[in-house]
C-alpha cells in the first residue's frame, strides 16, 4: 500500500502545530505497518535546510507562475519527503503562512493550490516513477488536491484529515480560473462556500473518507453550535466522516530518556521529576517548593485556547497554593495580560513568550499538571505529552480532551482509572473548580502518585491510530496482498 501524504508543516522540518507532528510521526507509525508513505511539503527554506540526501524527482517549467522542481529526501527517522521547491511561492522566511507583519502571505491560494495541484499530478502517476494507492490530503493547505483529482477520470482513493475546522482557506471566487479549477467545482456540492472559494471544503466534499481527530470533535463539528457554518455539509457526509484520535512519537516523548530534560525518570522511579520541577521552579523564578502544586500551559495563547479563561481563574489557583508557568505566544492582549500576572505575583506565575520546544519539554517533566482550558479542540496533543510525563492534564470536556483524559470524579478514583481532571461547561469558575480539586488531590501524595502511574500507563503513541489509518485505507482502496507485503 503506497500513501501520499499532503501537509503544509511536518515535524521536525518545519512546525506551528499540532498538524506538523501528526505530518511527522503518522508516516513512521504507518511505515512499520508496511505502509509507504512519502510527505508532499512545500520546500521552505527550513525543509531545503532539513532534508537528508535531496534528489531531483521531477521539473516542471511552470507551476503557478514560476518553475518548480519535486526533489526526494528524508527527514529525521528515515521520514520520506516530497518537498515542492518552487521558490516563488516559498522561498521566504520564517512562519510558513505569514509576512513579517504577521498577515498572511497575499498569495497563499496560489502557494498552496500549486501544493495540491502538484499531489494531484502525483496521484495520477505524472510525476517521477512513484504513486500512491491513496491521496491524504489534511487541512485546508491540502483540500484543493481532492478537487483536482475529483475531475480525473481515474484516479487514487482519497481521504481528507481535518485538523482544525477554524481555518477554511477561503478566498474569492473570482480566483477560480486564477487557480486552474473547472467552473463546475464552484457549486453548493463542491467548493464553494458562501459565494467564496472553500479549500478545506474542497476537500470535505470531493474526499472519498473524511477523517478528524477524535470521535467527540467528529460528533461536535456536526452540531451548528460548533461546526463553524459548515456542519449541515459534515452532516452530509456523516457516513464518511470517522474520528481518529492522534498519538504523539513517544520517542521524542519519553521521559526514561529525553535529553531535553534535567533528570529523567519512569512511572515506578518518580524521583527525577521532583528534580526537574525544581530545575522549572528555577527557571520561571518560582519560589523552588515541592508542597505547592505546580500548573503548566504549553500552547498557542489565544481564544481557542481559554487561556483568557485561566486569568480569570488564577486566583483560585493562587488561593489554593499553586504556582503556574506559561509558555506560550499569540494574541498580543494575551501575552500583556501572563506578564501582567507574572509581576503581579512573583514567585508564584512566571511566563516565557516564544516558542521553545526543549522548554517544552522541561515543562512536560517538571510540572505537577498541565492545563487546557480550550473552549474546541480538535484532539489536543500537550494533554497527551502530560499523560505520559506524569503531569495530571487538567481539561475542558471537549473535543479530544473528552477522549484522552478521565476525570478524578468519585467513582473513577475509586475503580482505580482517573488520568485527570475534565470540566463543564467551558467557563473560569468551572476551570477554578477544577483546579481547586487537582490542589486538593495534590495534598495527597499517595493518591497523586497513583494517578501519574497511571496516567503513565496509558496508550499515547502511534501504533493503535495507525492501524485505524490503515483499516481505513483498505476500506477505501483495497491493494493486492503482494502489494501490502512490499
Ligand atoms: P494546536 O495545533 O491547536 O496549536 P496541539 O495541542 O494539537 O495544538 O499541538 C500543539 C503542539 O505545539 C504541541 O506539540 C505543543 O507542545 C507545541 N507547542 C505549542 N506552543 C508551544 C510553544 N510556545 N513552545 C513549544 N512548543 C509549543
Amino acid at each position: 500500500m503506497r500513501v501520499l501524504f499532503v501537509a503544509a508543516e511536518c515535524f521536525p522540518l518545519i512546525k506551528t502545530g499540532g498538524l506538523a507532528d501528526v505530518a511527522g510521526a503518522l508516516p513512521l507509525a504507518l511505515a512499520k505497518l508496511g505502509v509507504d508513505v512519502r510527505v508532499l511539503l512545500p520546500a521552505y527554506p527550513a525543509v531545503h535546510d532539513g532534508l537528508a540526501e535531496p534528489q531531483e524527482v521531477a521539473a516542471l517549467p511552470e507551476l503557478f507562475g514560476g518553475p518548480a522542481r519535486l526533489v526526494a529526501g528524508t527527514a529525521a527517522g528515515g521520514l520520506k519527503v516530497l518537498a515542492l521547491d518552487a521558490p516563488h511561492l516559498y522561498d521566504r522566511p520564517g512562519n510558513p503562512y505569514l509576512d513579517a507583519d504577521g498577515e498572511d502571505w497575499a498569495d497563499n491560494d496560489l502557494r498552496y493550490a500549486a501544493l495540491s495541484w502538484v499531489a494531484a499530478e502525483i496521484g495520477q502517476g505524472r510525476l517521477g516513477t512513484w504513486w500512491p494507492h491513496v491521496v491524504h490530503a489534511h487541512d485546508w493547505q491540502a483540500g484543493l488536491a481532492l478537487a483536482y483529482l475529483a475531475f480525473e477520470e481515474t484516479r487514487p482513493a482519497t481521504v481528507f484529515t481535518i485538523h482544525n475546522l477554524a481555518f477554511q482557506g477561503l478566498f474569492p471566487a473570482a480566483r477560480l480560473t486564477a487557480l486552474k479549477l473547472p467552473d463546475a467545482a464552484l457549486s453548493v456540492d463542491g467548493l464553494e462556500f458562501f459565494n467564496q472559494i472553500g479549500f478545506l471544503k474542497a476537500g470535505l466534499s470531493y474526499a472519498d473518507g473524511i477523517t478528524t481527530v477524535s470521535p467527540t470533535y467528529a460528533r461536535e463539528i456536526q452540531t451548528e453550535a460548533d461546526g463553524m457554518g459548515l456542519d449541515g455539509v459534515l452532516r452530509g457526509r456523516g457516513e464518511v466522516l470517522t474520528g481518529i484520535v492522534n498519538g504523539i512519537d513517544t520517542e521524542i516523548w519519553n521521559p526514561e530518556t529525553d535529553p531535553a530534560i534535567d533528570a529523567t525518570y519512569g512511572a515506578r522511579r518518580l524521583r527525577g521529576k521532583g528534580i526537574d520541577k525544581m530545575a522549572l521552579q528555577e527557571r520561571f523564578a518560582l519560589e523552588i517548593d515541592q508542597a505547592e502544586p505546580l500548573f503548566c500551559v504549553v500552547s498557542r495563547l489565544t481564544e481557542q485556547k481559554g487561556l483568557d479563561l485561566l486569568l480569570a481563574a488564577l486566583p483560585e489557583l493562587l488561593d489554593c497554593g499553586g504556582q503556574l508557568a506559561v509558555l506560550g505566544s499569540g494574541a498580543g492582549w494575551l501575552e500583556d495580560g501572563y506578564r501582567v500576572a507574572a509581576e503581579a505575583h512573583a514567585g508564584r506565575v512566571g511566563v516565557v513568550i516564544g516558542y521553545d520546544e526543549p522548554l517544552s519539554h522541561r515543562m512536560q517533566a517538571g510540572a505537577d499538571a498541565i492545563l487546557v482550558p480550550s473552549r474546541f479542540e480538535p484532539c489536543g496533543l500537550t494533554q497527551l505529552c502530560g499523560l505520559r510525563y506524569g503531569t495530571l492534564p487538567v481539561v475542558a470536556r471537549v473535543g479530544g480532551l473528552a477522549d484522552t483524559v478521565i476525570d478524578a470524579n468519585d467513582a473513577a478514583l475509586r475503580d482505580g482509572v482517573a488520568t485527570g481532571f475534565q470540566f463543564a461547561p467551558v467557563t473560569a469558575e468551572a476551570l477554578g473548580f477544577a483546579i481547586r480539586r487537582a490542589c486538593a488531590l495534590y495534598a495527597d501524595r499517595r493518591r497523586w502518585q497513583a494517578m501519574q502511574r497511571r496516567a503513565m500507563s496509558r496508550e499515547v503513541g502511534w501504533a493503535a491510530p495507525a492501524a485505524d489509518y490503515l483499516a481505513l485505507y483498505r476500506s477505501l482502496a483495497p491493494a493486492p496482498a503482494a502489494a501490502l507485503a512490499s
